[in-house]
């Protein structure tokens, strides 16, 4: 009662911001509204539409066993077949009859949901034993499930802030949203280092007291630009300024090293990373996302980390797709092979088409395009006129004037597939002289 009692309306709940905009929505019955909610989103999607980057989902069906093909409806409820060339199931293994089979299996065996948070009641024997796979992948004592790359990024690098008082984060310019949110939600000092920039990364570690704690977050591969970090130079950095490194290998886990536990076991440096995030929906072709790390990391983030603690654990069918899945690319470094090899083989292939093919160290081939009017465009006619299906790559995802399209072929994109592909984008920049497009005010 006495509980109950200082809860209800005191001054300081009634003037918490998210009070007050539960007043604010109340209110919208009112002959007379007081705020016109409507116009506001309203201006908000016309302002995104005015930049030309307002983005419209395209209506994909996917045939199980028939990865990249897909089936699209179109506004008028007619279908086309088409190819994906855009999606971040980089080996389709989310098609894979391995993985199918088992979450099949575990559905019918555990049931559909987990049943909880991991303290109430959702922790399930299949994701016990996926920490333990992917802790032992990335040869870390312990690994830390949350139900997505983002949360996973969100909720440690948060976390750690809190953790480790006074903890100063020296982080990549181009580090992903994920990456950046957590960073700012801890509300520490932080410090941008020019992308891929040691010099600059260095000259700002040295200007930090010598005994502050430190953080050092990257990627490997940043998806975006296709290229790659300098894993042994920033961990030579780190070590040298007695910094932890935290390193999203979202982009390459699955795709790199001989059993793909990313670019860090490639470049021959697992152990130099302390703190490995990576993501379970990408090259593992399911969901979710991870930490691993030491056992007492991931035990202090386990305990202390709200995007882990309260909120639903991923279902079991998901968490035993994914061990049969990373079981499956361990074992299989020719996936990774034949990965590599498409991906050399369109870059070559746009290249002598005269194409702007961007620099790419990786697997992702990116074409620029520099204007999202014209990079929409571009996405419709290939969808429209080819079957091709490649979403336009707008602000915010990248910086303005750099909009582009974002190729990802995998082993089971075939040579045909890339004629038609490159004949397709030869057509359309020759024919509608897309880089000479009035532009755009
Ligand atoms: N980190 C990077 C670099 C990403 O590109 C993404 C997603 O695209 C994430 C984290 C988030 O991963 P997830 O899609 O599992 O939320």
């Amino acid at each position: 009662m006495k509980g109950l009692r200082r809860f209800v309306r005191s001054d300081s709940w009634t003037n918490r911001p998210d009070r007050r905009i539960t007043r604010q929505v109340f209110a919208t019955g009112r002959a007379d509204p007081l705020y016109d909610y409507k116009a506001a989103f309203q201006t908000a999607v016309e302002q995104v539409k005015g930049e030309g980057r307002y983005r419209v989902f395209a209506d994909l069906k996917r045939v199980r066993g028939q990865f990249p093909r897909a089936v699209r409806r179109r506004e008028d409820g007619s279908e086309q077949d088409v190819i994906v060339w855009c999606s971040n199931d980089y080996l389709g293994m989310g098609q894979h009859p391995a993985v199918i089979g088992a979450m099949r299996a575990e559905l019918e065996a555990a049931g559909a949901g987990a049943g909880g948070t991991r303290n109430i009641s959702g922790t399930t024997r299949s994701a016990v034993d996926l920490e333990a796979e992917l802790a032992a992948w990335h040869r870390k004592e312990a690994a830390l499930l949350f139900t997505s790359g983002y949360v996973a990024n969100e909720a440690t690098l948060t976390t750690l802030q809190r953790l480790l008082p006074g903890l100063i984060v020296f982080s990549d310019s181009l580090n992903h949203a994920s990456m950046i949110a957590g960073i700012r939600n801890g509300g520490g000092e932080r410090h941008i280092y020019a992308h891929n920039d040691l010099e600059h990364l260095e000259a700002l570690l040295a200007a930090a007291p010598a005994d502050a704690p430190k953080l050092v977050a990257f990627e490997s591969v940043y998806s975006m630009d296709g290229d790659i970090a300098d894993l042994g130079g920033t961990i030579a950095l780190a070590r040298r300024y007695d910094a932890l490194t935290y390193l999203d290998e979202v982009h390459a886990v699955g795709l790199y090293g001989e059993t793909g536990a990313g670019v860090a076991e490639r470049d021959g440096v697992l152990d130099g990373i302390d703190i490995v995030e990576c993501t379970l929906g990408k090259a593992v072709g399911v969901m979710g996302g991870y930490i691993a790390a030491d056992a007492v990391i991931v035990d202090a983030v386990r305990s202390w980390a709200s995007g882990f603690i309260f909120t639903t654990s991923l279902p079991p069918a998901l968490t035993a797709g994914a061990l049969a899945s990373v079981r499956w690319l361990k074992a299989h470094p020719e996936l990774r092979a034949a990965h590599q090899q498409r991906a050399a083989t369109l870059k070559a292939r746009f290249a002598a088409a005269g194409l702007p093919v961007m620099p790419s160290e990786s697997h992702i081939v990116p074409v620029f395009v520099g204007d999202p009017v014209h990079t929409r465009m571009i996405s419709d006619l290939l969808l429209e006129e080819h079957g091709v299906y490649v979403q336009p790559i707008n602000y915010p995802t990248v910086p303005r004037g750099t909009e582009r399209l974002r190729f990802t072929p995998s082993p089971d994109h075939d040579d045909a597939m890339m004629d038609d592909l490159v004949a397709a984008m030869d057509r359309l920049w020759t024919h509608c002289n897309v880089a000479r497009l009035p532009a755009v005010a």
